[in-house]
C-alpha cells in the first residue's frame, strides 16, 4: 500500500488559474503524459487544471530524484521514468506538487506551462505489448447469456483471469479517428461468409494498466509485489466489429473484430495519485472458488480495487449538426473486476512471462450489474435486438459513421479530492 501524504490532502491548493476547481486535474492528481506544442515535438508533461507543465523545463527546478526523473520524463516516452517500478515516478510527484503549491515558485514556473488547448497529446508509452483480460464478470454474463442461456459462464472464469494477447501497433491516443473495419462475416442463416464492412461495430469501456518496472523471463512477480508493479491507469476503448469476432473467435480467440485499432486516455493517473481510491475487493458470491495461493494476498483483497465512476457518451453525424449534447449510453462505477489490478500481473507473469515497463493491460469490459451501467452496445442492443432511442430521435443498434463516443472517468471518494482521467474519445469514419 502507499502510504498518504500531503499531495493527496483535500485542502491542497495551486497557484495555477482554474487548477482547484477543476474536475479532472486538481493538484491532488498530477497525471504525466507526452505532448507536443507548435514549436517543440513530443516531451513528457504533467497536467494541472487546464494547463500542461513541461518535465523538461522544470528539471532544474527540482533536486534529487525528482530532477532524475524530470529528466528521464523529459523524452518521447515514460518509459525509461518507470523502468525501475515508480519510486521515481513518486519522488517526481512530490516535486511538482511542491513547484505547484508554492506560490513563491509562480514565477519560476510559469514559463513551463502551455495551455492544454494549444498542446496535442500522444501515447504516454511506447507500448511493447498489450494483453485484453475479461474480468468484468457482469459483461461476462451478459454476453455469455446471448450464447448459452443457462450457463453464461464458462467453467474456467472463475479459477483463471481469462486474457488474450492484443495488437499494441493499433492503440492510438484520444481525438483520432476509427476506420470502420471490413472482414469476413457469416450470418447464421447463409452457409458461406460475406465480406464487407462491419455492420456490428461496438466499443467496450474498459480500464488500461500500465505496468511499471519489469520481471526477468521466468521470474514471476508474486501477488505481493504485483501492485508496485502498476504505474498507473487510463480509460480504454477496446473497439469490437462483433459481426467479425462471431465468425472468427473460436477456437483461439479475438483476431481481426479488435486488432484494427484501440483508444486511450492519454494521461497516466500513477499509482500514488490513485492511493486514496484504493477500495476493499468485493467479497466473491458464497459457493465461488477460493484463489490459488499465487492469486491471493490478504492485502489486495483489502486495498486491490478503486472507487472509479466510468462513463460513456455518444453523439452522432446528426446530433452535433442539430447542436444536440453528447447523450449518455451509460454510467458506472470499476466495482465488476472479479480479479484485482494485482492479479492479472501475477497472473500474467506466474508463467515466467516478462512483463516489461509501458505494457498495457486491458481490464476487460466493465459493465456493473444494472442495464444503465453496461460498457457495450452488445449488451445495452441485446446483440442487436433492442434498438436505444437517442435525442433527435435517431436509433442505434451498433456505432455508424459520424458516431462518436467519449468515455470519461472519475477517482471519486467522501472526503477526498476528485480526480478525473480526462477524455478517451473516438469518431468512426467509413
Ligand atoms: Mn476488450
Amino acid at each position: 500500500m502507499i502510504d498518504l501524504d500531503e499531495t493527496h490532502a483535500p485542502s491542497a491548493s495551486s497557484w495555477v488559474d482554474g487548477a482547484d476547481a477543476h474536475r479532472e486535474f486538481p493538484v491532488q492528481n498530477l497525471p504525466l503524459g507526452i505532448f507536443s506544442t507548435a514549436e517543440r515535438t513530443k516531451r513528457g508533461g504533467v497536467a494541472i487544471g487546464d494547463f500542461v507543465c513541461d518535465l523538461g523545463a522544470v528539471e532544474p527546478l527540482l533536486s534529487g530524484d525528482a530532477a532524475q526523473a524530470a529528466s528521464l520524463a523529459s523524452g518521447e516516452t515514460l518509459n525509461a521514468l518507470f523502468a525501475d517500478g515508480n519510486a521515481l515516478a513518486d519522488a517526481l510527484r512530490k516535486g511538482l506538487f511542491e513547484l505547484l503549491t508554492d506560490s513563491a515558485r509562480q514565477d519560476d514556473v510559469t514559463p513551463a506551462l502551455y495551455p492544454a488547448s494549444a498542446c496535442t497529446l500522444h501515447l504516454p508509452f511506447a507500448i511493447g505489448d498489450y494483453t485484453d483480460f475479461y474480468t468484468g464478470i457482469h459483461h461476462a454474463e451478459n454476453v455469455g447469456k446471448q450464447f448459452r442461456p443457462d450457463n453464461p459462464l464458462l467453467p474456467n472464469y472463475k479459477w483463471v483471469p481469462i486474457g488474450y494477447h492484443g495488437r499494441a501497433s493499433s492503440i492510438v491516443p484520444s481525438g483520432c479517428e476509427v476506420v470502420r473495419p471490413s472482414g469476413q462475416q457469416k450470418n447464421p442463416d447463409g452457409d458461406e461468409p460475406l465480406f464487407g464492412p462491419s455492420k456490428k461495430l461496438d466499443y467496450e469501456m474498459e480500464m488500461a494498466v500500465w505496468a511499471g518496472g519489469s520481471n526477468a523471463m521466468g521470474r514471476p512477480i508474486p501477488i505481493a509485489e504485483a501492485a508496485d508493479h502498476i504505474a498507473g491507469l487510463s480509460i480504454l476503448n477496446d473497439w469490437s466489429a462483433r459481426d467479425l469476432q462471431a465468425w472468427e473467435y473460436q477456437p483461439l480467440g479475438p483476431f481481426l473484430a479488435k486488432n484494427f485499432n484501440s483508444t486511450i486516455s492519454p494521461w497516466v493517473v500513477t499509482s500514488a495519485a490513485l492511493a486514496p481510491f484504493r477500495i476493499a475487493q468485493p467479497a466473491r458470491p458464497a459457493g465461488d472458488p477460493v484463489p490459488l495461493p499465487y492469486l491471493a494476498d490478504a492485502d489486495d483483497q483489502a486495498h486491490g480495487a478503486y472507487a472509479i465512476e466510468m462513463e460513456v457518451l455518444l453523439a452522432t453525424a446528426k446530433m452535433r449538426e442539430a447542436g444536440l449534447e453528447p447523450h449518455r449510453l451509460s454510467k458506472g462505477p470499476m466495482d465488476a473486476m472479479y480479479w484485482t489490478a494485482a492479479q492479472l500481473i501475477a497472473h500474467h507473469t506466474v508463467n515466467g512471462c516478462n512483463l516489461r515497463p509501458g505494457d498495457l493491460l486491458g481490464t476487460g469490459t466493465l459493465s456493473s450489474e444494472t442495464r444503465d451501467s453496461f460498457g457495450s452496445l452488445l449488451e445495452l442492443s441485446e446483440g442487436g435486438k433492442r434498438p436505444l432511442e437517442l435525442p433527435g430521435g435517431e436509433t442505434r443498434t451498433f456505432l455508424e459513421d459520424g458516431d462518436e463516443i467519449v468515455m470519461r472517468a472519475h477517482a471519486v471518494r467522501e472526503g477526498r479530492r476528485t480526480i478525473g482521467f480526462g477524455e478517451c474519445r473516438g469518431k468512426i469514419v467509413g
